[in-house]
């Protein structure tokens, strides 16, 4: 069966990219009659805020994007027996921030500086494999990326925190997530995480990048787009049906107003690859 998931994060509000990637998740696990899951993921605990959990929610329910089950939030998660599994291909790094925004020897990583000198504090990071890796993306097509070109990701931060590429990666491997849908700026990472899926002794899920979706000054939705966000979309009068209107031609739909009018019309490769450049104002719809 196929297990997708809604995997908000609740440091900034809802915007139209958050719905784009969303919606493809949404579309994919209904039109396959598949399982959806929703996971909050607050692993960074000092940038989540249960307002904004609050407001994601709302925003989720006033779209009609739905979930089965929600599975527990990351701040709630032990992530030690994952690290544990990838203790032979971790080392710390006591690099300072500076060393690390320096550029790093070609596919390097911080493997020259830290691996090997067994620091026993520091950031924790993860050993990549060398080589390029393969691997297809439903819209996007074969992809072929060598993940050490972006070094060795830091699974544990310096303070103790455990990162996004650690959780995101272990928590979809313990909910038995096989189809991961999310925005294109996550494309070329993919590669990286799919060593972290490798060594974790998981078969890598199904992957599909959305559009990734911009403001007017080209840049990727933030919180200085405020319009883009649905909340002031609802408040400028818009409805969900307007909301669908303006995001679902991004998948390939073009005239639904609602997701349950779009999920027989639902194609994984269906749609544009992007950017999308929103003015991105509720008055405009
Ligand atoms: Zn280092």
């Amino acid at each position: 069966m196929l297990v997708g998931r809604l995997a908000p994060t609740p440091s900034g509000l809802l915007h139209l990219g958050n719905v784009c990637a969303f919606a493809g998740a949404w579309l994919s696990a209904r039109a396959a009659d598949g399982r959806l899951l929703l996971r909050i993921e607050d692993v960074d605990r000092e940038r989540a805020r249960p307002d904004v959990e609050q407001a994601l929610r709302d925003d989720l329910a006033w779209l009609g994007l739905t979930w089965d089950v929600e599975t527990p939030r990351q701040s709630a998660r032990d992530y030690a027996p994952a690290l544990a599994r990838l203790a032979p291909r971790l080392y710390r790094c006591q690099c300072t921030r500076a060393m690390r925004a320096a550029p790093l020897p070609d596919g390097a990583g911080c493997q020259g500086r830290c691996d090997g000198k067994g620091y026993a504090t520091g950031a924790v990071r993860f050993r990549l494999e060398a080589g390029s890796l393969s691997f297809i993306d439903c819209r996007w097509g074969p992809q072929h990326a060598d993940p050490r070109r972006f070094g060795d990701p830091i699974l544990v931060r310096r303070d103790g925190l455990v990162s996004y590429n650690l959780a995101v990666v272990a928590d979809d491997i313990d909910d038995g997530v096989n189809d991961v849908v999310r925005g294109s700026d996550l494309l070329e990472y993919t590669a990286v995480q799919m060593q972290l899926w490798s060594a974790l002794d998981a078969a890598a899920p199904r992957w599909l990048h959305t559009p990734l979706v911009l403001g007017a000054d080209g840049r990727k939705l933030s919180k200085s787009h405020g319009s883009a966000h649905v909340g002031a979309m609802r408040d400028a009068g818009a409805t969900p049906a307007d909301v669908w209107r303006l995001v679902l031609p991004w998948l390939g739909i073009a005239g639904a107003t609602s997701l349950a009018e779009a999920v027989p019309r639902w194609e994984p490769s269906g749609g544009p690859l992007g950017p999308i450049t929103v003015s991105a104002s509720g008055a405009d719809l």
